[in-house]
């Protein structure tokens, strides 16, 4: 279990997140919803310090660390636990396919070139872009540069990987091959944290969906249980809104 406790985040006087706890179990995919504003990316930034935390802690079993230290090392320790997939891909465009996925090989877990390039070329083939290798992002499609970015996270075997609204930024007609190579993660037990708007995908690929608003968590459940039985009326209202 990866156990995320008490946090806190403001923006000036706005309080974004106010003592969020979640707990992700292992080989589980966690997908978080929410309106709009309500702290999702916030949250996921915060557990890769891209933003700093008021207050909280994150436990990937061997003890807390603490969300607002300025610590490297603790930083160091629990980013080299997650893989973050981004909305807007993040991809080297002067680099290849496999170049994107095998360098952070490399550069950050100092695994030998030619072994780097064997995990790249496995993780490509993974995600379904065997073929597309040595091919520049300009020359693929939203949802194949978002397939490499998923290739890329994967490849450096992270605990848990992160996605925010990963097919937000993709043409309709991209969007199912990318929900498909996720799904396919989480039945290969792949521990994901996700944000989607995505409420079908959520239903089908989740074990557990979280509702936030208002820098708390409202309700949680299986996805039967939310989509189907929400307990809180405030999850109805938000449901019902989405489709
Ligand atoms: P969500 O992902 O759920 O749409 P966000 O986590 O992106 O929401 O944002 C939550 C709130 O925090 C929003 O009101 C947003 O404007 C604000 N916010 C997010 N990041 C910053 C920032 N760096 N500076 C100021 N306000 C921010
Ligand atoms: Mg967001």
């Amino acid at each position: 279990m990866i156990e995320i406790r008490g946090v806190s985040k403001s923006f000036g006087d706005t309080k974004v997140l106010d003592g969020l706890d979640l707990d992700i179990p292992r080989r589980n995919v966690v997908t978080v919803i929410g309106p709009s504003g309500s702290g999702k990316s916030t949250l996921l930034r915060i557990l890769d310090f891209l933003e700093r935390a008021d207050a909280g802690t994150v436990d990937f079993g061997d003890g807390p660390v603490d969300l607002t230290t300025t610590r490297s090392s603790d930083i160091r320790k629990v980013r080299s636990r997650i893989g973050f997939v981004f909305q807007n891909y993040n991809l080297f465009l002067n680099k290849t396919a496999l170049q994107n996925v095998a360098e952070p090989l490399i550069y950050a877990k100092g695994v030998k070139p030619a072994a780097a390039r064997k995990v790249a070329a496995k993780q490509l083939d993974r995600v379904g872009l065997a073929d597309f290798a040595d091919r520049y992002p300009s020359t693929l499609s939203g949802g194949q540069q978002q397939r490499v970015g998923i290739a890329r996270a994967v490849a450096l075997s992270p605990e848990l990987l992160v996605l925010d609204e990963p097919t937000s930024a993709l043409d309709p007609e991209m969007v199912t091959g990318v929900l498909e190579v996720i799904k396919q993660l989480g039945r290969d037990g792949m521990t994901m944290l996700m944000v989607t708007h995505e409420m079908r995908f959520a239903y089908e690929a989740s074990n557990r969906v979280v509702f936030i608003e208002g820098g708390h968590i409202i309700e949680q459940g299986d996805p039967k249980q939310i989509f189907e039985h929400p307990r809180q009326d405030r999850t109805r209202e938000f449901l019902s809104s989405t489709n």
